[in-house]
């Protein structure tokens, strides 16, 4: 059976590893909508290569050169954040959410709303709207099957039908490229050096979010809206081989992990086959030549972003979502050069000192809690720069 799909951010890191493997198998797959921010090339490319029946740019000032990129091709073009949302609801039977950040949110919750299989590589969707987002699919009978390499290994290894044998949960985390740097030596890290990860070839964002470990704390709650576990329930330990790639422990003792090669396409691939499985390119796990595997617990001290991250999903309501807003936009402006590495959780502690309205019951309401967070995140970094 052919199966239709999308790819909303198509051009990214984990776009283009989907792209890989659907290309590899064009008998099996149908491509339906390709989407990306605004690398017209790049997205045209994708698009004519799997004759995709739709490309969209969410950039509205790209769609010229999208339609010439595209010219003498049967693909459509579009754009505009509506026509993202649009290209996400096309009745795919699965999709594949690869947007980073809060972008994101709307064309999940368009995708989610058809009732098909979402594939989510976007945390921050759930992160910032975990309870809106997964009612929606529960309401709409959609089936969230998670690609961040943690919770698909978790997803792998959980028992739903008995969750209550379920003790723990624990997230490995890589510790990111600064796992040994001293606080002080925090303090001049480049961008560069920030989205140079040791294990994973990722996008800027994520990268320095692996840095700072917000990335583990934003996959904490996400964690947490995934599976059927309490908040005290998740853990996580630093792995700096990034093998095992996250433990499910049982009441009885037992702990079950799943383990694979950093390659995002493994975990991609779980999820476009699911519930069958299909072979990649990815090298085959030689756990003789790696010879060890190393754990540590994870410093709070040199990464609190992680302890701000775990009281936001503690105390829950608006919380994740103003954490997921402030963080993405001090990212973007350590970024853009214009504050320092430790400034990005500083910023994020400050926003959330500030700013504690009610729990936000609909999308809109995110929303709204999501654009406040980034104004007051915006203006503590106007401060640093002043
Ligand atoms: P990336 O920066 O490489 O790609 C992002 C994609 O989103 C691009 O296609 C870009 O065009 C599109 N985009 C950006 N802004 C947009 C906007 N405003 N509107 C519409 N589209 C927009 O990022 P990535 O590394 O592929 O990560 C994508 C998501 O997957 C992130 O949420 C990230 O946390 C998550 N994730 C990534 C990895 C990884 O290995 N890269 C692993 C786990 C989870
Ligand atoms: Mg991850």
């Amino acid at each position: 059976m052919v199966k239709r799909v999308s790819i909303l951010g198509a051009t990214g890191s984990i776009g283009t590893s989907t792209l890989d493997l659907i290309v590899r198998a064009p008998d099996q797959f149908e491509v339906l909508a390709l989407t990306a921010n605004r690398d017209v090339k790049k997205l045209a490319e994708a698009a004519i290569r799997t004759r995709a029946r739709r490309a969209v740019v969410a950039d509205p000032e790209c769609l010229d050169a999208l339609r010439d990129a595209l010219a003498g091709s049967d693909t459509e073009a579009a754009a505009g954040p509506d026509a993202v949302a649009e290209a996400a609801a096309m009745g795919a039977d699965w999709t594949m959410a690869a947007i980073v950040g809060t972008a994101g949110l709307r064309p999940v919750m368009a995708a989610l709303q058809t009732g098909a299989t979402v594939a989510l590589a976007n945390k921050e969707a759930l992160v910032s709207a975990g309870a809106v987002a997964t009612a929606a699919a529960r309401a709409h009978g959609a089936t969230l099957l998670p690609v961040d390499s943690e919770h698909n290994a978790v997803f792998q290894c959980f028992d739903f039908a008995a969750p209550e044998r379920v003790r723990r949960i624990v997230l490995t985390a890589s510790g990111g490229p600064f796992r040994e740097t001293s606080l002080e030596a925090m303090r001049a890290i480049t961008p560069a050096q920030a989205v140079a990860h040791p294990n994973w070839s990722m996008g800027a964002k994520i990268s320095v979010d692996s840095a700072t470990m917000m990335n583990k704390g934003l996959e904490l709650i996400e964690a947490f809206h995934l599976f059927p576990v309490s908040a005290e329930q998740l853990d996580v330990i630093v792995h700096r081989q990034s093998v095992v790639h996250s433990m499910v422990e049982y009441v009885d003792g037992s702990v079950l992990a799943q383990m694979g090669t950093p390659d995002m396409r493994t975990p991609i691939a779980h999820t476009l086959a699911w519930p069958d499985r299909m072979a990649t390119p990815c090298a085959p796990l030689d756990l003789a030549a790696i010879g060890r595997l190393d754990f540590e617990p994870a410093d709070p001290v040199r990464f609190p972003a992680l302890s701000l991250a775990r009281a936001a999903l503690q105390a829950g309501g608006a919380r994740p979502a103003i954490l997921n807003a402030a963080n993405e936009v001090a990212v973007a402006a350590f970024l853009a050069g214009k504050i320092g590495f430790l400034e990005i959780a500083a910023i994020v502690d400050d926003t959330l000192e500030r700013y504690d309205p009610e729990a936000p019951a609909t999308l809109d309401a995110v929303l709204a809690v999501d654009g406040e967070a980034r104004r007051l995140a915006g203006e503590r970094v106007k401060d640093c720069v002043a």
